[in-house]
């Protein structure tokens, strides 16, 4: 049977492609005489692979990161194989096996994974060591171990912990990481992320891997005047009501009317990554109009008072201010967290 044509949905996601590949020349340009790849895991910080990639690429970045073997084919959908490295390495020896039958490279993080990618038939991988983060990569006591002279390392790669903040630690893990290179040989070294590229000429080596700052986000104030907002979520107005003195609205009836008001309800909510510290906080816009968020967040909706509005009517799409440093500072939530976590319900155009 064939299923009938959706109708379009009540949430989009406006990707501004120009200031994406803006923010991918200036993070390039920044990095000195390293070129800038770019952090594409989790669907491109839940802008969407299939959008992002091919933009970036067009703006001339031919090195991509994901996190998970499962985010490796729909990046293959749009770059070759020899430009994408996945992050958390093999666990199993399943997913060698995947590295080896798609044609990318893992990125060896443990002496485990070392072993695993050796006993798979090895091959070109990156290797992450760890500098002080302690989360995931190669301790530096184990640098000498007879199995880390058999990888055939592109690029060796360090991840800063502190990158965002002006702490003796950036420079600790900069001496650390010069220090494994002189004893690993790698095609390639990369040590920072977004915030790593604004410390400075030598931070950056051969090949940064900025994530956050492509999509918008502003890790440190020196990126703020180069870095451009890249996601605009807008939501439709689903109703339009008028309450009437001592009407309270939604959940737990947080927000009580003390006169007249016309509220509208809208299509957005924390399923679509609008979470409940949005609640009572900030404003929807129209067309230049601030209609402030009244009541809890619900799943699926909103709402908001169209005082400065009375005219909105049911279809109207409301802008959702989405300046990352701004609607971090309004929510508490991290500018990473604001992307992705943004969901599946936008149309990602
Ligand atoms: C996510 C990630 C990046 C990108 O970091 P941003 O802070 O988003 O620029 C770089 N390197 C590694 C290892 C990562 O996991």
């Amino acid at each position: 049977m064939n299923s009938p044509d959706l109708p379009p949905p009540t949430l989009r996601l406006q990707l501004d492609s120009d200031a994406l590949a803006d923010n991918w020349r200036a993070l390039n340009e920044l990095s000195g005489s390293a070129r800038a790849g770019a952090a594409v895991k989790a669907n491109a910080y839940g802008l969407g692979v299939d959008k992002v990639v091919p933009i970036l690429r067009k703006a001339g970045a031919t090195d991509f990161f994901v996190a998970h073997w499962s985010e490796v084919p729909a990046v293959l959908r749009h770059t070759a194989p020899e430009s994408v490295a996945v992050l958390h390495g093999p666990i199993r020896s399943d997913d060698a096996q995947f590295a080896r039958a798609a044609g990318v490279r893992p990125v060896i993080n443990s002496l485990h994974q070392a072993r695993l990618w050796i006993e798979s038939g090895g091959g070109p991988c990156d290797l992450m060591v760890d500098t002080g983060i302690n989360r995931l990569g190669l301790p530096l006591g184990a640098i000498s171990d007879p199995l880390v002279a058999q990888l055939e390392v592109n690029a060796l790669l360090s991840h800063l912990a502190s990158a965002d903040e002006d702490v003796a630690q950036n420079d600790r893990q900069l001496a650390a990481f010069e220090e494994a290179a002189r004893h690993i040989p790698a095609k390639m070294r990369s040590l920072s992320n977004s915030a790593g590229i604004a410390l400075g000429k030598n931070f950056a080596f051969d090949l940064t891997r900025p994530g956050i700052a492509l999509y918008g986000g502003v890790p440190r104030p020196e990126l703020a005047s180069v870095i451009r907002q890249v996601a605009h979520p807008q939501a439709a107005v689903l109703q339009v009501r008028d309450l009437t003195v001592g009407d309270s609205v939604g959940y737990n009836a947080t927000f009580t009317a003390s006169e007249p008001m016309r509220v509208a309800t809208v299509s957005l909510g924390y399923a679509d990554g609008f979470l409940r510290c949005w609640s009572g906080r900030g404003s929807l816009r129209f067309r230049g109009a601030e209609l402030p968020l009244i009541g809890r967040v619900s799943m699926d909706m909103v709402v908001v008072d169209c005082r400065t509005a009375p005219n909105i009517c049911e279809g109207d799409w409301l802008d959702v201010p989405y300046s990352l440093p701004e609607a971090s500072a309004i929510t508490g939530l991290s500018q990473y967290e604001l992307l992705t976590t943004l969901g599946r319900r936008y149309l990602r155009e």
